[in-house]
């Protein structure tokens, strides 16, 4: 089967990542509702499966003797600890559909987009955000799933991942979901034309800079991705 550029193209594979509490999940899976050509990369992890979730759709889920085993056979592409658990992408869960000429959507996390990045020449990395501080809190808050205490570690661990910005080759606000999924769509189409490159990387950052609000724009590093070393008193 041939992708959306036709016959004989390989698919691009999109690292999509985003603080916890920007919705990245519920973007990325419309995104692949609406394009066929994309299909989602299931990942592997140790987590135990939530209410709902099926092994082998929305991850593989595997003990950690057996994901430690497939890191030693070298099966991933990335992978990295978060929460307490091991996540990866396989280069099993990539190949065939790259080959085929499909583009796949990786959602991972920071550690993982940075590997990919290392790894992957042609991967195109897009950073979610959410459009204020106010609005990441309050949707953190608004899952009820975590303590107060834990919610001001998450926005302690956002601002965090905010650090690696610079490493993404396109930004896209979550403000109004429906608008966010068409941002990333429009990302998909200019990376189709015109690969990576087509990508808007630091002026997008510089842009993404100016629509935050103030609260969260001053979380994005400054001097095109070095922290500004703080004056020594
Ligand atoms: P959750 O447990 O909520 O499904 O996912 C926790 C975090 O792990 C999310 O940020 C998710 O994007 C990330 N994640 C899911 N799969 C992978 C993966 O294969 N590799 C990496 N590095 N992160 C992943």
């Amino acid at each position: 089967m041939s992708g959306p550029g036709g016959a004989g193209r390989r698919g691009l594979p999109f690292v999509v990542s985003a603080p916890s509490g920007t919705g990245k999940t519920t973007i990325c899976r419309a995104l692949v509702a609406r394009d066929p050509g994309v299909v989602f990369s299931v990942s592997h992890t140790t987590r135990a499966p939530r209410a709902g979730e099926r092994d082998g759709v929305d991850y593989h889920f595997v003990d950690e003797t057996t994901f430690e085993a497939l890191v030693a056979q070298g099966a991933f592409l990335e992978h990295a600890r978060y929460a307490g658990h091991r996540y990866g992408t396989s280069w099993a869960a990539i190949e065939a559909p790259l080959a085929a000429g499909r583009d796949v959507l990786l959602e991972i996390e920071i550690q993982g987009a940075r590997q990919v990045r290392e790894r992957l020449a042609d991967a195109c990395l897009v950073f979610l955000l959410p459009p204020s501080r106010a609005e990441l809190e309050r949707r953190l808050r608004g899952r009820g799933t975590d303590r107060a205490d834990q919610v001001e570690r998450r926005l302690a661990i956002a601002r965090e991942e905010f650090q690696a910005a610079p490493l993404f080759d396109a930004f896209v606000v979550n403000d109004v979901m429906e608008q966010a999924v068409e941002d990333l769509a429009a990302v998909v189409a200019a990376a189709r034309r015109g690969g990576r490159a087509a990508l808007p990387g630091a002026a997008g950052l510089a842009a993404v800079r100016r629509r935050l609000a103030p609260d969260l724009a001053g979380w994005l590093p400054t001097d095109q991705g070095r922290v500004r070393e703080r004056p020594i008193p």
